[in-house]
C-alpha cells in the first residue's frame, strides 16, 4: 500500500504512543516496574527443583515452569519474564508493593496471608517436614524435635507450626532463607531444618549432600502452593484458568516429573483449583 509521505510521517509519530496504549490495555498483567512489555515473577532463588537461580544466571524448577506456563498463557514470552527473588517474609510486602504482578514461590495459602493478597491455585499441595543429619537417630518422631536446636525461615508456615503445633519447647532458630539453614544443619549449628518436604527432598538430593541428609517423612502440615496475585488483581481468575489447562493438557505431570523426579520426591496427584486442604 502507498502512503503519502506526510500521512507516513504521522503515521510514525502515532506509533510509539499507539504502541504504549496497546501494551497498558492488553491483559492486565505487566504491572509491575515501568515495561509494559515485561511481567515481573517472584521465586525462590535458592530452592533446588522448585525455584532455582543458577550460578550461571538461568532459572529452574517447578515454580520456575509453572509460572513459565501461566506467563505464555497471559501472552508473555519466556524472554518478556522477569525474575524477582521472593523470600519468604517478603511475598506480601512485593504484592502489595506492586514490585512483582505474581509470585510463584512455594507459597502455601492460608487465612493470614489471604488478608493481605489474593491466590490462584492450588497447584500443588506439599507436607511440612524435617532434614536431619543421616547419621542422626535422636529424631524419630515430631515431640522429639523439643528442646532441639529447629532451624527454619522467617515468613513461613513453618516457622509458625513448629511455635504453634508441632514442637513448642523447640529451640527454633529462624533465619531468612533455606541456605543458611542447610548451612547450619551441614556443620551442626543446628539440629535439624523443618520446611516442606518438596523443599527438603530436593535439597536432600544435591550432589554435594549425597548421604549427609535424611528426611523425617512425618507430614506434618498440609502446604497448598498457591500462586500469589495482589488483592482483587484480575489476574487471578486468569491464572487459575492456565492452571486448570496445564493439568489438563499433561504439562503439570510432566514438570512434576522432570523436577521432582531427580529428587525422588513422591508428590500428591493434582489439586483441585479452588480446593484448599485444611
Ligand atoms: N510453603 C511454606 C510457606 O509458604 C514454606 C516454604 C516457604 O517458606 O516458601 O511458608
Amino acid at each position: 500500500m502507498k502512503l503519502r509521505k506526510a500521512t507516513m510521517a504521522a503515521a510514525a509519530l502515532l506509533l510509539p504512543l499507539t504502541g504504549t496504549v496497546a501494551a497498558c490495555g492488553s491483559d492486565g498483567g505487566g504491572q509491575a516496574g515501568d515495561d509494559k512489555d515485561k511481567i515481573t515473577v517472584g521465586i525462590k532463588y535458592d530452592q533446588p527443583g522448585i525455584g532455582l537461580k543458577t550460578p550461571d544466571g538461568k532459572y529452574t524448577g517447578f515454580d520456575v515452569d509453572v509460572a513459565t506456563y501461566i506467563a505464555k498463557q497471559l501472552g508473555y514470552k519466556p524472554d518478556q519474564i522477569v525474575w524477582k527473588e521472593a523470600k519468604s517474609a517478603d511475598r506480601e510486602t512485593l504484592l502489595q508493593r506492586g514490585d512483582v504482578d505474581f509470585i510463584a514461590a512455594s507459597y502455601s495459602i492460608n487465612d493470614e496471608r489471604r488478608k493481605k493478597v489474593d491466590f490462584a491455585g492450588p497447584y500443588l499441595l506439599a507436607h511440612q517436614d524435617v532434614l536431619v543429619r543421616a547419621d542422626d537417630g535422636s529424631i524419630t518422631k515430631p515431640s522429639d524435635l523439643n528442646n532441639k536446636k529447629l532451624c527454619s525461615v522467617t515468613g513461613s508456615t513453618s516457622a509458625q507450626n513448629v511455635k504453634t503445633k508441632i514442637a513448642p519447647q523447640a529451640q527454633l532458630q529462624e533465619y531468612g532463607g533455606y541456605s543458611e539453614c542447610l548451612t547450619g544443619l551441614e556443620n551442626k549449628a543446628v539440629d535439624a531444618l523443618t520446611t516442606d518436604d518438596s523443599i527438603l527432598a530436593g535439597y536432600a538430593a544435591q550432589d554435594q549432600f549425597q548421604g549427609k541428609f535424611k528426611l523425617g517423612g512425618f507430614k506434618l502440615s498440609n502446604e497448598n502452593y498457591g500462586i500469589g496475585v495482589p488483592k482483587g488483581s484480575e489476574l487471578k481468575n486468569k491464572i487459575n484458568a492456565a492452571l486448570e489447562k496445564m493439568v489438563k493438557d499433561g504439562t503439570w505431570e510432566a514438570y512434576v516429573k522432570k523436577n521432582f523426579g531427580p529428587a525422588g520426591y513422591r508428590n500428591e496427584p493434582p489439586p483441585k483449583i479452588g480446593v484448599v486442604v485444611s
